[in-house]
C-alpha cells in the first residue's frame, strides 16, 4: 500500500478497519490538558471500561456470601482462574493444559527457572540477550547464584558493534558454540528496547538440538505478536497481563509448560497447595500431588479482582481475535513507521531519527524505538505537552506503541504532526 501523510489518509484507513469501534471499548486517561495519544501500551495497556463490571461482581459476591463466595459466587471463586484458561491458550498458541494465570511475571520465572535450570556437570549456562530487561537480569543472575555458579555461568549475547539489534545468526551459532555447556536458553520473546521480535521456533529447535531446555519472557509478546508455543515445542514461558493485555497495573500473569512435560512428576518445583491434585486439595495430606500441566505450578489461591481484570481484557481479545489484530497491527506500525521517516527526511538539519526496531513486519509487533540523534529528551518533553504519552529510555530513545485494539491511524497522523511541530 503506498501511505500518504494526510489526515484525510489517516482517516480512510480508520473507516476501513474492522476493529475501529473496539476503541470505546477502553477508558483513555484524561488527566492531561490535551486529548492524549497513548503509546505506552507495551507498558500498561488501558483500562476496558467492562473491567469495572467484572470486579464490582466480585466485591459484591464477596459482600454476599463472605467466604462461602469460593463455592456460591456466580464464578466461584476456589477456580476462578479456569475461567481465564481457553482464552490464554488461544492467544498463545497453547492447548488449555499448557497454561495458567497465577502470580506475577518475575514469580512465574523464578517458578520456571526452580523447574527448567537445573544445571548438572558441564551443562550449566544460560544464554540471555544483553541488556536484557532489568528484572530478567536479577532473575537470571540469581538463579545461576543460587546454584552456586559463578556469573560466567550467564551468556549474553548482543548487537555487533555499531548495530542495533541482535541478529538471529548470531543467536543460533552461539548455541551451537555452547552446545553441551548449555543448560536453558532464555531470552525475550520481543525485546522490550528495541522491539524485535525473534524467530522463537527456530531459536527453539536449535537449543533443543544441543540438548538445552528453552523458555521465553513473552511480558512484550503476549497478545502483540502471534504465538505457536506448542506447535514449536518451547519448553516453559512466562509473560504480565498488564503491557499488550491491558488487565490492570501488577496484574495476574500467565505462564506456559508445554504438554511434553505435564505428566513428569519428577520434575523438581517449587509447591504450594494451589498446585496439588484438585480432587485431594482440601483433605490437606502430606505429600504433594502436582495437577498435571501448567496448573500444577501454582502456589497460591486465586487473586479474584486482578483475574476479574484480566477476564474482561480478555474477552475482548476473544471477540477481536488474533487474527485481526495482527492485521491491524502490521498496518498500524508500518504506518507510523512512514509518517516518522517522512517528517525525518524533510527535516534532516534539525534532528534525524532512526526507526531501530527491524522493518520486517515479522520481526516486530506493535512497538517502534526510534533512535533521536539529536535533542532526544528536549523532543520527547515537548511531544508529552502535546499530549503524546510514549516512553523514554535513557540516552535517546523514544519508544512508542500502537496498541491495535485502541490506536487509531488518526493516532499516528497526530503523533507525526506533532513530531514535527516538536521540531520547529
Ligand atoms: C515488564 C517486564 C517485566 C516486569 O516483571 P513483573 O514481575 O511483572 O514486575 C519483567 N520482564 C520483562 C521482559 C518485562 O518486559
Amino acid at each position: 500500500m503506498i501511505f500518504e501523510n494526510s489526515i484525510e489518509f489517516a482517516k480512510q484507513l480508520d473507516a476501513k478497519d474492522p476493529l475501529a469501534a473496539f476503541r470505546t471499548r477502553f477508558h483513555f486517561p484524561t488527566f492531561h490538558s490535551k486529548a492524549p495519544i497513548y503509546f505506552t501500551g507495551n507498558s500498561l495497556g488501558l483500562q476496558p471500561k467492562t473491567a469495572a463490571t467484572y470486579i464490582q461482581e466480585e466485591l459484591e459476591a464477596w459482600a454476599k456470601f463472605g467466604v462461602e463466595g469460593h463455592f456460591l459466587a456466580k464464578r466461584p471463586w476456589y477456580a476462578y482462574h479456569e475461567n481465564l484458561t481457553s482464552m490464554v491458550a488461544k492467544l498463545v498458541g497453547a492447548q488449555p493444559i499448557e497454561v495458567v494465570v497465577t502470580h506475577s511475571l518475575t514469580t512465574n520465572l523464578h517458578l520456571l527457572m526452580a523447574s527448567f535450570y537445573r544445571p548438572q556437570g558441564k551443562r550449566v549456562k544460560i544464554l540471555c540477550e544483553e541488556k536484557a530487561f532489568p528484572s530478567d537480569q536479577y532473575a537470571l543472575a540469581s538463579q545461576v547464584n543460587f546454584h552456586g555458579l559463578p556469573t560466567s555461568a550467564l551468556v549474553e549475547i548482543g548487537p555487533r558493534n555499531g548495530e542495533h539489534l541482535i541478529r538471529e545468526e548470531d543467536v543460533l551459532s552461539k548455541i551451537q558454540e555452547l552446545g553441551d555447556e548449555l543448560a536453558l536458553v532464555m531470552i525475550g520473546g520481543v525485546n522490550y528496547y528495541t522491539g524485535q521480535y525473534f524467530d522463537l521456533k527456530k531459536i527453539t529447535s536449535a537449543g533443543h538440538n544441543v540438548g538445552a531446555i528453552v523458555g521465553f519472557d513473552l511480558a512484550h509478546a503476549a497478545g502483540n505478536v502471534n504465538l505457536s508455543l506448542h506447535e514449536w515445542e518451547v519448553d516453559f514461558a512466562a509473560w504480565c497481563g498488564y503491557k499488550y493485555l491491558n488487565s490492570s497495573p501488577g496484574g495476574v500473569s500467565g505462564m506456559f509448560v508445554h504438554q511434553k512435560h505435564a505428566y513428569r512428576k519428577d520434575l523438581k518445583r517449587f509447591a504450594g497447595w494451589w498446585g496439588h491434585n484438585k480432587e485431594t486439595r482440601f483433605e490437606m495430606e502430606p505429600g504433594f500431588d502436582p495437577i498435571p500441566g501448567a496448573e500444577g505450578w501454582q502456589l497460591s489461591n486465586a487473586p479474584v479482582l486482578g483475574m476479574a481484570a484480566h477476564l474482561a481484557a480478555l474477552e475482548i481479545f476473544e471477540e477481536a481475535g488474533m487474527d485481526r489484530i495482527g492485521q491491524k497491527r502490521d498496518l498500524l506500525t508500518a504506518y507510523l513507521a512512514f509518517l516518522i521517516n517522512d517528517v525525518s527526511e524533510r527535516n534532516q538539519e534539525k534532528c534525524t531519527f532512526e526507526i531501530i526496531t527491524p522493518n520486517e513486519p515479522s520481526k516486530r509487533g506493535a512497538q517502534l524505538s526510534i533512535l533521536a540523534k539529536g535533542q532526544g529528551k528536549q523532543l520527547f518533553d515537548k511531544l508529552t505537552a502535546f499530549g503524546v504519552i510514549a516512553d523514554w529510555r535513557q540516552p535517546n530513545v523514544i519508544r512508542i506503541a500502537p496498541a491495535p485494539l485502541y490506536n487509531s491511524f488518526e493516532d499516528c497522523y497526530l503523533f507525526a504532526q506533532y513530531l514535527e511541530r516538536a521540531l520547529q
